[in-house]
């Protein structure tokens, strides 16, 4: 059957993302103009009001328009840091995209992304200037790096490097008018994701796409969510933990709806277990939001049981499955989390498609239930044929929401896209009650720590290897990690040892994507008669192989 969400429609939002945001910014700026839009969590003398945050963004949209950014791609390349968000809003005045890369990417990963997103200007920190000016040189639509230094630095950088404390003094001219954007056609976020196959791709998320989501996202937090925690919920006075990475679309929501919800944002960049339960502790945190090995960092680590978290109410995982055991464990060491609960979400789907409706009995395992605006349904991936209630098969959604396609990438984005319905590449099923549980993938994507690692890409990388044949590679469950990737290698040399492979590949790519789940010499890869790589085959013989 085709579900229809149980929720009444949501209007689609009619004006720019940055719109929605920066009239949120302005009335607080107006009324608390002192209020912390974010504070650093490591140093919290570090912090932007509201009203410094206008001003900067000023500054930036005027630098922008100096040097003819209109309508372009800009590549950001930070750890979270308020800065990040303060360019973003910039970027979207000028009509311009941003595109999120992990500060712990190599040059080879900046590279392919600068590449591909066609970025014209790159924003970085001082750590990463290095390597994002090796990728950015073999990059000729780049014309502008921008670098926030690290404090106190007196470190001489390259003429040809702006500092963000130039950027921000640029004065503003305040004639300026936003570029005027397309709400349809128009990108605002170019994520990256490999879908269900292949390498990393571009996510064309429209303005449409994603202030829809916000609305819809916003109007269930009110009514399902958060009045139900307390039902004199005030979105205004609470503090949010920062942590998931801004350049994927869970951390970049929290990030930018902070700012529409009027709170403040603690900001992380990077997980330390200290520091992570302070700011729970000392910013009485009462609802927060992550993925699952944080959920088992507060289930089993000493540190999650020396701090005071009793603020907190609720807890949101979602990008991986969260296992019913570890939920248990959460809520007997935090007897007061009165909420454990999980959203579904693909970057395709600008963020997700299935939120938890605390009015309803919660369950776990469950994924949550289709949200406003959205139809869904579960095809039986053989067959085609449309699964009943109960029944396993591909999750299919139409809304919205869906992304735009890929970037330059037709093929990919028909194969993903088909009258409407974007196949997520996940298995799952509906009870009668209309919650979704995910419970394989049909897709080739391995989720380490819930950051997206493309087989298609270490593939790609490993037969570039000159003794190298041919290989495969897939996700091993992992504790800690969720998964873990393995290399499957033929072998065209028989003195390459499987450091040697690991080594190749950690020269390459960033800590999370490397052979962790281990390099296995094999002399045939197992593949269809299409050329198709059977990696059930290899999943079944790692399994049967942790059980010897
Ligand atoms: P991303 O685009 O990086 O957010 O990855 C999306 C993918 O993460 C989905 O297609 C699923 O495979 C996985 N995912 C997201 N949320 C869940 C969940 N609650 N349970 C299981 N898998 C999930």
């Amino acid at each position: 059957m085709i579900y229809k969400s149980s929720y009444p429609d949501v209007p689609l939002s009619v004006e720019p993302v940055h719109e929605t945001i920066l009239t949120s910014v302005r009335d607080v700026a107006k009324r608390q103009p002192n209020k912390p839009a974010f504070i650093n969590a490591f140093d919290r003398s570090e912090s932007i009001s509201y009203s410094q945050l206008l001003t900067v963004i000023d500054s930036i949209v005027t630098f922008l328009h100096q040097r003819d950014f209109t309508k372009q791609t800009a590549a950001v390349v930070m750890s979270n840091c308020w800065q990040w968000a303060a360019f973003y809003l910039a970027v979207m005045k000028r009509g311009g995209a941003a595109s999120g890369a992990s500060a712990l990417f190599t040059d080879y990963e900046l590279e392919r992304q600068f590449m591909d997103s066609r970025a014209s200007l790159v924003i970085t920190q001082e750590e990463t200037l290095d390597k994002v000016m090796i990728a950015a040189a073999k990059c000729p639509l780049i014309k502008t790096i921008i670098v926030v230094r690290k404090k106190g630095s007196t470190k001489a950088l390259p003429a040809n490097i702006f500092t963000w404390d130039f950027v921000v003094n640029t004065p503003a001219q305040s004639c300026l008018k936003d570029v005027v954007v397309d709400l349809d056609k128009d990108i605002m976020l170019l994520p990256y994701s490999s879908g269900t196959t292949g390498s990393p791709k571009g996510v064309m998320i429209s303005h449409r796409n994603f202030g829809t989501m916000l609305q819809i996202y916003a109007i269930h937090n009110r009514t399902r969510l958060m009045t139900v925690l307390d039902p004199k919920w005030d979105d205004e006075k609470e503090n949010y933990n920062l942590f998931l990475p801004f350049y994927h679309i869970f951390g970049f929501a929290i990030m930018v709806s902070t700012l529409y919800y009027k709170a403040t944002g603690i900001i992380h960049s990077h997980f330390d277990p200290d520091v992570f339960c302070k700011a729970i502790q000392d910013f009485k945190i009462r609802s927060i939001s992550l993925v699952p090995p944080i959920l088992v960092f507060m289930g089993k680590h000493p540190t999650a049981g020396k701090y005071d978290l009793s603020s907190l109410k609720m807890i949101l995982s979602g990008a991986a499955p969260a296992g019913k055991d570890i939920c248990e464990e959460v809520q007997r060491r935090f007897p007061h989390v009165k909420y454990i609960v999980q959203g579904y979400g693909m970057t395709e789907i600008s963020l997700a498609s299935h939120f938890p409706d605390l009015t309803k009995k919660q369950k776990f395992g469950a994924t949550g239930h289709l949200t406003a605006n959205n139809e869904m349904k579960i095809v039986d991936p053989v067959t085609g044929k449309i699964c009943n209630t109960g029944e396993r098969g591909e999750l299919l959604i139409k809304g919205p929401t869906v992304m735009m396609g890929y970037l330059g990438r037709e093929q990919a984005t028909k194969e993903t896209i088909q009258n409407g319905w974007l196949h997520t590449g996940d298995i799952g099923y509906v009870d009668e009650e209309g919650n979704l549980y995910i419970v394989d993938r049909l897709k080739e994507l391995i989720k380490v720590k819930g950051l997206q690692v493309p087989p298609a890409e270490l593939e790609d990388l490993l037969l570039s290897h000159p003794k190298i044949r041919d290989c495969a590679v897939i996700g091993i469950p992992d504790k800690r990690s969720g998964e873990l990737p393995r290399a499957y290698v033929v072998r065209d040399d028989e003195t390459l040892t499987q450091q040697d492979v690991a080594d190749f590949v950690k020269d390459r790519v960033s800590s999370y994507k490397q052979l962790k789940g281990g390099v296995e010499f094999i002399d045939e890869i197992p593949k269809s008669a299409a050329g198709k790589i059977l990696r059930r085959f290899l999943r079944d013989r790692a399994a049967n192989k942790s059980k010897i």
